[in-house]
């Protein structure tokens, strides 16, 4: 069997697996074709791959990703894998990593299995290329498609920088975006697996950061990224803090103390690696913006207010007709909401970006209800949903978010 060979093997099943239905496969049909042979994470079947790599560890078939510990590891054009930790006889890990990245230099592609997509007693299998892998941070990068993909390693940090660019325009969700493992993957790489405000390093908790978003589509260079911890990330979607591009310490908005927020490095500093400083120059002037706007609004609000305590029969009905809203057609990533719209009062809604939800709303707002996606406008409130392609708008009465 040479190399050649198992390529055409491989391509062959693929494409009977993909010709019926690549979401419902049974089981017993990988077996059967030996696309992948147990329940352990890496298959390896040595059996047909022993001789395929010098080192005698054979190429890996096929690997398995349950999606139970790291469920953003997975999206449509790919997967982060992590490298397994048993406790297994010696050297059994480090034999099936080899395989693995034997796939990669050997350009062969494996089949990802994946829960089944209606049935949990099918498997839905995707064919995976190794593009890329990192020993530091224990993980490899594979990415979905029936041809070996052109993947491009991180760029050094010498290396020309484009800011925004490279995106394929029109409707992507987190889910959906082209890229999003590849640019997680090569910021934790780049950087370090540590959030770059504060003390976190646990890899379930890490995100990569677009500094300039994707909503002004940003660049997925890693220099564009930046690793925060989930709080952080959220905070930092919502202008709660910004780095200033030559001395990169970190500023948190007026009226935020750092303590508050959890930031605890007055400095960014990750554990190496640095953005590039274009993209923090660029998101310092957004973020300057978007703060005056906030003192003006608020400046605007307490005006306000004082007219109405000159007139107390009408502040309930002000109070009533008192909007804020927001709007939310992806809740998964803050920074990836469509849009939102906040209005401070009837018929004069100013446009802000998602995450500067809570910093607008004068009513609490749970976030951690927004990200359940089970939010209830409450009462009083209206809310005008925006999503890329429609708009709806949520009844005072009714009270619920329609975006799902
Ligand atoms: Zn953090």
């Amino acid at each position: 069997m040479t190399i050649a060979d198992e390529l055409a093997r491989r391509s062959k099943l693929w494409e009977q697996v993909s010709a019926e239905d690549a979401d419902n496969v049974d089981p017993s049909t990988l077996r059967a074709a030996h696309m992948y042979g147990g329940a352990q994470g890496i298959w390896v079947d040595k059996k047909t791959t022993d001789t395929l790599a010098k080192d005698g560890h054979g190429v890996t078939v096929a690997i398995l990703h349950t999606g139970r510990h790291y469920p953003d590891d997975l999206s449509e054009d790919g997967l982060i894998y992590h490298y397994p930790t048993t406790h297994r006889q010696p050297g059994r890990d480090a034999a099936e990593i080899q395989a693995t990245k034997n796939a990669a230099s050997h350009s062969l592609p494996i089949f990802v299995i994946l829960p089944g997509t209606n049935s949990s007693a099918k498997r839905s299998v995707r064919l995976g290329w190794v593009v890329d892998f990192d020993d530091e941070n224990r993980q490899f990068l594979i990415l979905f498609g029936k041809d070996e993909p052109k993947y491009q390693p991180p760029p050094s940090a010498d290396m020309p920088f484009a800011l925004t660019g490279g995106q394929t325009p029109g409707k992507t969700t987190a889910k959906t975006r082209p890229g999003q493992q590849r640019f997680r993957f090569q910021v934790l790489s780049k950087y370090g697996c540590k959030c770059a405000v504060c003390a976190i390093t646990h890899r379930n908790l890490m995100k990569a950061a677009h500094i300039c978003g994707k909503a002004h589509n940003g660049s997925d260079d890693w220099r564009n990224g930046l690793p925060l911890c989930s709080t952080h990330h959220d905070a930092f979607d919502a202008y709660l803090f910004v780095i200033q591009p030559k001395s990169l310490i970190v500023e948190t908005m007026p009226g935020v103390s750092p303590l508050s927020i959890g930031i605890t490095a007055q400095m960014l500093s990750p554990i190496r690696g640095q953005p590039h400083s274009e993209a923090l120059s660029w998101r310092f002037s957004q973020t300057k913006k978007r703060w005056a706007m906030q003192n003006e609004t608020g400046r605007e609000e307490r005006h306000h207010q004082r007219r109405q305590h000159d007139r107390p029969v009408e502040r309930d009905m002000h109070r009533q007709r008192r909007l804020v809203v927001f709007a939310i057609a992806e809740f998964q990533v803050l920074a990836d909401m469509c849009a939102v719209y906040l209005a401070v009062r009837m018929k004069k809604a100013t446009f802000i970006a998602p995450a500067d939800v809570f910093v607008f709303a004068p009513l609490r707002l749970d976030l951690g209800a927004l990200h359940r996606c089970q939010f209830r406008v409450a009462r009083q409130l209206e809310c005008l949903l925006v999503n890329r392609s429609s708009v709806d708008f949520v009844d005072r009465n009714e009270r619920r978010c329609h975006c799902r």
